[in-house]
């Protein structure tokens, strides 16, 4: 190791990551130091019930991920990344049997939701086919880290995309439509009614019609095992089991960039009450399940489906997620499931399944979620609990357990509410910069906020690297 290093990022999560690779492919020397024993952070995959099935506790399905301006820039299939896609990104089935569906194709999707609905959504993401590649590295990029290359769509979509969805729900006459939407809301842990919402829901519809929801091959560990083997090829140094809690346990560097929550960069750095105002969010409840045989459900087209979401109602799922977001667990959960063994066989033993499910529950909160998911499951799937071989449950303290960023169990390193949706961790329109000229943020607690596409370890590299030009290196 250099006696001066460059650049040392604190977590191996994957804006960690990125951070680390983007610097390094500028030539720069950089050293990763995490706390757990292997990198990856919310995308990593572990043998977490029955030997041979190969769990994600985290992340799962990557529309962000395949669609992520930052991983396109990087050879991460050199480096054993490869994308899989089920038939369907997503079902939304109902107990009669029927589904809404979000389809790789516009027409399948707007046929799902009905004749009344089907021109309406047509409309909607009219404006944006065929653009998603500028689109995403325009609003990935915000706020203004690089100029967007096609402002009037950015424009268009930031007026439309800055309402509340519960406006944009009204424009849909039934429920297939207002329901599929809303789950999708739900994927950010956001209160339908919130600001910018509509923006949430419109992302994922058109990154399933861009690039679709793909699972990597072997599991989410696959891209975090993809970054840190190109950064070590770049001459990076990757230290697990190496938990910082100052700076002064940190070898000198010119630049440090955190992967870490704001309130554990501030503890870390002796910034204060800098982060005081910074909010975290509603948790989950999460449970991976080892099954054996794939899930029965009544509905064909959730047999085909990367990801199944259960609400079934939009006003089931608005309830759902309020009641999380203000501090009771809802009686009846929506719940986001998995199913990755459904593409990637190699995932459990021969004939069985890997499955995971999430409800939404409050920050903190410390009951038992299980009968209640499984009771809902049952209600589109019956016969799911017989299948169950083995469960792994994890509630908001489980999860605080497993990463620091989890606080009180919120897996989106902040609540997506209000301003901060946009503007996080502070507002303003340097949110990777700290008070300390030399260290930065980069986790999902910057813009563009959750999700595995290492966008926020992107920009915050561009950040690193405008002061290490500006200090002379
Ligand atoms: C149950 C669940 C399901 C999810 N599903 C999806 C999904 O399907 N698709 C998707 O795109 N996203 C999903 N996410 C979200 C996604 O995992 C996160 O948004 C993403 O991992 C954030 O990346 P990050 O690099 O900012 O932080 P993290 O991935 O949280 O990584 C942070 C890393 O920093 C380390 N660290 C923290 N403090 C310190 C310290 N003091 N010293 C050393 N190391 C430290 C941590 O151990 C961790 O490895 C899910 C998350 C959860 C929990």
């Amino acid at each position: 190791m250099p006696s001066m290093l460059d650049a040392v990022v604190v977590g191996a999560g994957p804006n960690g990551l990125t951070a680390a690779v983007e610097l390094a492919r500028r030539g720069c020397s950089v050293a990763v130091f995490e706390a757990k024993s292997t990198v990856g952070g919310g995308a990593r995959t572990e043998e977490l019930t029955l030997p041979g099935f190969r769990h994600d506790p985290c992340s799962a399905v990557h529309p962000l991920g395949v669609g992520s301006p930052a991983f396109k820039d990087l050879p991460l299939e050199r480096y054993g990344l490869e994308w899989l896609h089920a038939r369907l990104p997503m079902a939304h089935p109902w107990e009669d049997g029927t589904a809404a569906v979000l389809a790789r194709s516009v027409s399948e999707t707007a046929a799902s939701f009905g004749p009344r609905d089907a021109g309406t959504y047509r409309r909607l993401v009219a404006p944006y086919l065929g653009k998603w590649d500028t689109l995403a590295r325009d609003f990935m990029s915000l706020p203004l880290t690089a100029l967007p290359r096609d402002p009037v769509t950015l424009a268009r979509f930031g007026i439309g995309g800055l309402q509340p969805s519960t406006w944009l729900l009204r424009r849909f006459k039934d429920d297939k439509a207002r329901a599929l939407f809303a789950g999708l809301v739900g994927h950010a842990i956001a209160p339908l009614d919130g600001l910018a919402t509509s923006a949430i829901g419109l992302v994922f519809a058109l990154a399933a019609h861009a690039g679709g929801w793909p699972l990597p091959r072997g599991g989410s560990q696959a891209i975090s095992d993809a970054l840190a083997a190109y950064l070590k090829d770049l001459g990076g140094a990757v230290h697990t089991d190496y938990e910082v809690k100052r700076l002064d346990d940190l070898p000198p560097a010119r630049a440090y960039v955190f992967d870490t929550a704001p309130s554990a960069l501030a503890r870390i750095a002796g910034f204060g009450g800098l982060y005081d105002g910074y909010r975290h969010g509603a948790s989950v409840f999460k449970i991976d399940y080892a099954l054996d045989g794939p899930v029965p459900w009544t509905a064909e087209e959730a047999r085909h489906a990367g990801t199944v979401q259960i609400g079934p109602g939009s006003r089931d799922i608005g309830l759902a997620l309020r009641q999380a977001s203000t501090g009771t667990a809802p009686r009846t959960p929506f719940l986001i499931t998995a199913q990755p063994s459904l593409v990637d066989p190699g995932r459990a033993p021969e004939g069985r399944h890997v499955f995971w499910a999430y409800g939404h529950v409050p920050q903190r909160w410390e009951g038992d979620l299980t009968e209640a998911m499984e009771r809902q499951i049952e209600r589109f799937a019956p016969g799911f609990r017989d299948r169950i071989l083995a469960r792994a449950v994890a509630g908001p303290p489980e999860l605080a357990a497993r990463n620091a960023n989890y606080v009180g169990g919120d897996i989106a390193c902040g609540a997506a509410r209000g301003l901060q949706l946009i503007l996080r961790p502070r507002l303003t329109l340097r949110p990777y910069h700290t008070p300390h000229p030399a260290v930065f943020l980069c986790s999902a607690a910057t813009p563009p906020g959750p999700g595995v596409h290492g966008m926020s370890g992107h920009n915050a590299a561009k950040a690193v690297w405008r002061h290490l030009r500006s200090t002379g290196r």
